[in-house]
């Protein structure tokens, strides 16, 4: 297993991680396989949409605050209830495959590391499986 150091620097940011994603599965020699990614903390997620357009990013940040927004008579006293409400829309893990040494993702697809409770440091695990010959 491998583990990634993520410094994020705001509150609520999607942090690209593809290329250091990228590098760890060239580094592993691993040509055809999965790529699995969790990351494990209660009030940041993981997921994969659109790198091109920066406004995406924005847009879903946004959309989120919407569905969680950060006053809202929630219960928990830690003052982050809508942190931990957005890291479990958006989940802790994803799933890439590797073909031919590759990341297998579509021409506009990106893995985010998506914080909701920065700025902080914080872990991204990554194992990569060989698929059996
Ligand atoms: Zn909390």
């Amino acid at each position: 297993m491998k583990t990634f150091t993520v410094r994020t620097s705001s509150r609520e940011e999607f942090v690209d991680i593809t290329d250091e994603v990228e590098k760890a599965v060239k580094d592993s020699g691993v040509k055809n396989g999965v790529c699995y990614l969790y990351v494990p903390h209660t009030t940041a997620g993981i997921t994969i949409n659109e790198g091109a357009d920066p406004s995406v990013k924005k847009d879903i940040i946004n959309a989120l605050k919407k569905i969680a927004p950060s006053q809202a008579g929630y219960l928990h006293m830690e003052g982050n209830a809508d942190s931990h409400i957005k890291a479990t829309l958006v989940g802790s893990s994803v799933i890439v495959l590797i073909e031919s040494g590759n990341l297998l993702l579509g021409q506009w697809q990106s893995i985010f590391f998506c914080e909701f409770d920065g700025p902080r440091t914080r872990k991204v695990y990554l194992k990569i499986i060989k698929e059996e010959e």
